[in-house]
């Protein structure tokens, strides 16, 4: 049966949806794949679940494991783009810790993600422009862990954490003052300034991976735009979200502080999903407020603001309850 009639292209909110390759260990270990795709349909794939039967899920778009970084970029670059004409655009990649969240948005150095293809796009359109649009580009990268917000960008990591809370701005929009602002020329200087805020997300945790899973990181790139021709300003935000992993941790095997974090990660998480259903049903009230997560977006989600959200999932087997969920997560925003 058909589990979740279309995700349709609703406004301003996609969903694309991304499986990874099965790695050297799975396929070593014998396991095998629990995703189909059919091959005339770009925007479709079949779960077979554990008791054979057949779940199907539509989305915007689908990539599978032989899709490379390019062809995601092909699908996200208008979207990302549009910032440029005074847009305010969100993306998130969103899913279970191990399905490829920051290898979509980061990449490697060899394949680079969304986050640094952007980039190179948005300094390529604007060279393109420059006899009628003048525009700056400043990169801001912030994490939120445990409901506190920490600048990835302050150079030097013996300074003292400065404590970052959002403000209501002067035009009813959400601020963060005091978060670095980095403008940026050129794509030669992005890489590394990129590597070096993830870096950053790193410290004070004795084990990067296991942090980095448990915090959401958000670049934000800042466009502000001139025309040559009337004068007329603009000034709009593209975020660019690795969000926490969305597996649900067992009860019994935590406590303390590891329960505090993964009840923090749950909130911010349906806290962002009510927020995106709220939009997709134009449903009056949207409860931005619930979480640091989305009270930060509020100006970039929803109004004439575009959406997109990458449901990273795993083809294995033993993934197979945590994909389900993120699948439905992804229905719920639709
Ligand atoms: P997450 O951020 O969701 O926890 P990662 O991005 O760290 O997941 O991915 C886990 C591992 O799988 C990494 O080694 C990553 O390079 C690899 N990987 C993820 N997606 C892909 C893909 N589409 N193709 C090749 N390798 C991938
Ligand atoms: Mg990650």
């Amino acid at each position: 049966r058909l589990y979740n009639e279309v995700i349709e292209l609703k406004g301003n909110i996609r969903v694309f949806c991304r499986c990874r390759p099965l790695n050297q260990d799975e396929i070593a270990n014998g396991y095998s794949s629990i995703v189909d795709f059919d091959s005339s349909q770009e925007n479709e794939l079949q779960i077979t679940c554990s008791d054979s039967s057949k779940k199907q899920f539509k989305f915007d778009h689908v990539f599978r494991p032989e899709n490379n970084q390019e062809a995601v970029f092909v699908q996200t670059s208008p979207i990302v783009t549009s910032v440029l004409d005074g847009y305010n655009v969100c993306i998130f990649a969103y899913g279970q810790t191990g399905t490829g969240k920051t290898f979509t948005m980061e990449g490697t150095h060899e394949n680079r993600g969304v986050n640094y293809r952007t980039l190179e796009e948005l300094f390529r359109i604007s060279n393109e422009r420059s006899s009628v649009m003048r525009y700056e580009l400043f990169v801001s990268m912030l994490e939120v862990y445990n409901e506190k917000i920490r600048d990835l960008l302050i150079e030097n990591s013996n300074q003292p954490a400065k404590k970052l809370e959002i403000k209501q701005g002067a035009e009813g929009t959400q601020e963060v003052p005091g978060l670095v602002e980095a403008r940026v020329y050129g794509t030669n200087e992005v890489w590394e300034l990129l590597k070096s805020g993830s870096r950053a997300r790193a410290v004070g945790s004795t084990n990067a991976n296991e942090l980095s899973s448990r915090s959401h990181c958000l670049l934000r790139v800042t466009v502000k735009g001139e025309s040559l021709i009337n004068g007329q300003r603009t000034r709009s935000h593209l975020w660019l979200v690795d969000l926490a992993g969305s597996e649900r941790v067992g009860r019994i095997e935590v406590e303390g502080e590891r329960l505090k974090e993964s009840q923090f990660i749950n909130k911010s998480l349906s806290a962002l999903g009510d927020v995106i259903a709220a939009l997709a049903s134009k449903t009056a009230h949207v409860p931005y407020r619930n979480s640091k997560l989305t009270h930060m977006l509020q100006s970039s989600l929803g109004g004439d603001c575009k959406t997109l959200m990458v449901v990273q999932i795993s083809p294995n087997t033993t993934d197979l309850g945590e994909t389900l969920c993120s699948l439905n997560f992804a229905s719920r925003v639709r």
